[in-house]
């Protein structure tokens, strides 16, 4: 024992986290990397725990069933949960029992998950308090870990033939103490209904939508609150929703393999923070909509490359989360704006503002549009839709018209009523980023009384793209190259001022 230690002690390390980055949404992203699952268990666990002596929690590493119950269980013991093969432990894993040194290594399944080959294997290094929590089946497993669970006014039910689910309630039912038990999807096992009636809890979580826990298994549950969801991805972001958790920082792991959400389960429950799930190809619009809506800029990754590749990380880097902007297409309805040249200047401002939009929300922007149709929305509604929600931007887009045919180019308005710094920043921005886009006549920044500049409490700004009485800016305007270019410049402008507040 005392020679393997010090083997250890002077093994190199070979298995270093990834240095956290910054983002440009101003985050912090971390990665717990790992060759395999294995290994990314071994490293959450180096992460979360230093000292020894404490308990470890082993798991089947390819059989989520005895598993998904296992976090409360393992928060309470201050364990991390480990990975094992069925018959042997893999090396890697091997070295962590050593280096952690338990007092106690907690298996959870049967023989069926883990043989008892694991154990002698276990014993070998020298840990001699090993023991099972079993069960004949998954569901009997989920009762036999909430009996070692100390008594709690809450249960989390989840459906035992999938792990999406109780995974992503886990930080949540470890931190709090409720134990997850499991069902199926229709009928509630009569073990876990003995379960729940020996914990005379006074409330439950139903976690998942009704083709996961039906209504008619809910219905035998002490008051059920139910956390649904179109699919794994949105019951992740509605559990951070409904159970109002903090989202300074934010698990990130695969929803499509249950190993590194698992083991990731317990170091977020010590951190209290949630878990959010991804696809491996791409953001899921879910798990976007909820990054957004919490602005949630701090992330640690569960697992390597292939579980979650860089270039989804890189869309929860939203530029403009946190921001939001009042998108003003001038005119419409009764009220055409300007016209010349065959064109309308109602429809152009409408055009450009709908490109924005897309690019805004895009880089996680809250945006509010005064309209998005052929309509007319006041004045003073358009300034109430900002000053109400308390926007941080207001922008107006806008055409301009001249009695002289040979006015031409860009301008941008601001005022000084209210953020008087800021609108003008912010139409310098604006601009600098059209004039280098569009290549047009620089009319520069100036001061006006317009009244949804004047009235919007935030940073506000009225631009003036081109004019529409002009012969050849009136060409530009009719393309969508011109239009596009446009917003892109806008939205160039307010990403510049907004990096800046
Ligand atoms: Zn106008």
């Amino acid at each position: 024992m005392k020679k393997l230690l010090i083997i250890v002690l002077l093994l190199p390390l070979f298995f270093m986290m990834n240095v956290p980055y910054s983002t440009a949404a101003g985050g912090t992203i971390e990665r717990i990397d790992g060759a395999n699952r294995f290994e990314v268990a071994v490293n959450i666990s180096k992460k979360g725990w230093s000292t020894t002596g404490n308990t470890v929690v082993l798991a089947n590493a390819n059989a989520f069933a005895d598993a998904l119950s296992a976090a409360p269980l393992a928060y309470y013991k201050n364990a991390p949960i480990l990975l094992t093969q069925k018959d042997q432990l893999t090396a890697i894993t091997k070295q962590e029992m050593i280096r952690l040194s338990p007092s106690e290594v907690i298996l959870v399944g049967g023989e069926g998950s883990i043989s008892d080959q694991v154990i002698s294997e276990i014993k070998s290094l020298g840990i001699h308090n090993v023991r099972r929590i079993a069960g004949s089946d998954r569901f009997e497993v989920s009762a036999a870990i909430a009996a070692e669970l100390p008594a709690s006014s809450k249960i989390v039910i989840a459906d035992g033939t999938k792990f999406p689910d109780a995974l992503a309630i886990a930080p949540y039912a470890a931190r709090n103490g409720y134990p997850i038990l499991l069902t199926l999807p229709n009928s509630l096992p009569s073990t876990i209904q003995n379960a729940v009636k020996a914990r005379n809890a006074q409330s439950s979580i139903v976690v998942g939508g009704l083709a996961s826990v039906s209504s008619q298994v809910a219905s035998q549950l002490p008051a059920p609150q139910r956390i649904g969801g179109s699919d794994r991805y949105e019951v992740a972001a509605n559990i951070i929703r409904q159970l109002n958790m903090k989202t300074d920082k934010v698990f990130l792991a695969t929803g499509l393999s249950f190993a590194d959400a698992l083991t990731g389960s317990v170091l977020a429950a010590k951190q209290n923070a949630p878990i959010l799930l991804t696809h491996s190809n791409y953001l899921p619009e879910a798990t976007k909509k909820i990054i957004i809506e919490k602005s949630i800029i701090n992330f640690t990754v569960l697992g390597g490359l292939a579980s979650v590749p860089a270039n989804v990380v890189n869309q929860t880097a939203l530029s403009l989360l946190g921001l939001t902007i009042v998108v003003d297409a001038g005119h419409g309805g009764s009220d055409t704006g300007a016209v010349g040249n065959g064109l309308k200047e109602e429809d152009i401002t409408l055009d450009v503002a709908k490109r924005l939009q897309s690019k805004l929300s895009a880089q996680g922007a809250k945006v509010i549009m005064t309209r998005t149709s052929d309509t007319y929305p006041t004045l003073t509604e358009r300034v109430e839709m900002a000053n109400s929600i308390g926007a941080d931007v207001f922008v107006s887009i806008h055409i301009n018209s001249s009695t002289s045919p040979s006015a031409s180019g860009t301008e941008t308005y601001w005022n000084r009523t209210y953020a008087a710094a800021e609108s003008k920043e912010l139409a310098t921005y604006i601009q600098r980023e059209l004039i280098d886009e569009l290549g047009t006549k620089d009319r520069g920044v100036k001061e006006a009384n317009f009244y949804v500049i004047k009235n919007s409490k935030m940073a506000s700004v009225l631009t003036e793209l081109a004019f529409i009485s002009n012969s050849n800016d009136a060409k530009l305007l009719k393309t969508s190259t011109f239009r596009e270019k446009a917003a892109q410049a806008i939205f160039q402008g307010i990403s510049a001022y907004w990096k800046n507040q």
